[in-house]
């Protein structure tokens, strides 16, 4: 047997062709234009390429997007400034400061400045806390919340199946689990979440009607660790060395792909698996702190 493919490349698409259609709309009907603002520190390659393919959605959906790059040597203070404009910028409905930052700069300290109803990435601990509280309404990580729309839209609901997640990271795994866990869309599985210190962790996986991998660990889901005909996502971005590419690497998720297919019923490659997925709920995310904020403005005006 071979499993069906998740495409969250296909998948991504849909979400932002939906999500275009909503922006349209709401242009239209409430002269609303969702706003995202990134901000980038310092000269990373790679936190210049992932700025600029989330800038470059934003505007591709119709959002305002603002891009703004200072560099390496910004003081925190004048970081933490910056923030505040943006907390009380009209336009800016989304924030979003790109990881990692110049070591100088306190990652916590700037997460926790921006306004948690702009926290488009969702790891400010008020929506940290609002997820584990199970909120629906909640911002809540990318990542995460695109494995759950891989999941719905595919047909593979986590409503009453097992689902086992690998990592706990703040980032992934933990925010995994507490949607997994959260009543509602996408939700009401039965959660295990396994790490490093699980003893026989595929006793554990082999139990996964859903088995979500993100442990940052090339291939090492094999085939032995799935139960057939479960549902496998995985998060997991390596890249291995390969002198047959020309660019001497290639990227591979943290499961054994051509072997799990064989036992899995369905299965998400990488790349384009997962990875398209945190855009476009990025996208999302902004698109609905724009609505709510809107929504209280208007609350907020007729009550007065
Ligand atoms: P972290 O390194 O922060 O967390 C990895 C987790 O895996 C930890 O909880 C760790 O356990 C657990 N782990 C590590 N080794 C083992 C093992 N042998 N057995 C069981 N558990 C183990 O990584 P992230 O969560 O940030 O990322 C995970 C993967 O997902 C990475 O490959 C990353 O590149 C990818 N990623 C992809 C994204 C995308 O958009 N596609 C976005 C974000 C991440 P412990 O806590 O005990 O150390």
């Amino acid at each position: 047997m071979s499993a069906t493919l998740i495409s969250g490349k296909e998948i991504s698409q849909e979400i932002r062709e939906e999500i275009r259609q909503r922006v349209a709309e709401l242009k239209r009907a409430r002269g609303l234009t969702p706003g995202l603002a990134t901000v980038l520190v310092g000269d990373d390659p790679a936190s210049h390429m992932y700025v600029g393919m989330k800038n470059k959605a934003a505007k591709e959906a119709g959002l305002h997007s603002e891009q703004i790059t200072l560099p390496g040597s910004t003081p925190q203070d004048e970081l933490l400034g910056l923030i505040a404009g943006l907390n009380a910028n009209p336009e800016i409905h989304g924030i979003l400061v790109q990881l990692p930052l110049p070591d100088h700069i306190d990652d916590q300290a700037v997460l926790v400045a921006i306004d948690p109803d702009k926290d488009v990435d969702g790891f400010h601990p008020v929506n940290v806390g609002r997820l584990s509280t199970g909120d629906p309404d909640v911002l809540a990580p990318c990542t995460p919340l695109g494995v759950i729309e891989m999941l719905v839209r595919s047909g593979y609901d986590p409503e009453g199946r097992h689902a086992v997640v690998v990592g706990r990271s703040n980032i992934v795994g933990r925010p995994m689990a507490s949607l997994l866990l959260r009543k509602g869309r996408g939700g009401n599985a039965t959660v295990t979440v396994a790490h490093s210190r699980t003893r026989d962790l595929g006793a554990v996986t082999r139990l996964a009607d859903i088995l979500v991998v993100a442990m940052g660990r090339p291939e090492t889901i094999t085939a032995d660790m799935v139960k057939p005909g479960a549902v496998v996502i995985d998060v997991g971005t390596n890249r291995v060395d390969d002198p047959t590419r020309e660019r001497g690497y290639r990227v591979v998720g943290d499961v054994a792909f051509d072997e799990v297919k064989e036992v899995a019923e369905a299965i998400s490659p990488v790349p384009g698996g997962v990875g398209p997925m945190t855009i476009a709920m990025l996208l999302s995310n902004t698109v609905d702190a724009a609505v709510r904020m809107a929504d209280r403005m208007e609350g907020a005006g007729a009550g007065a």
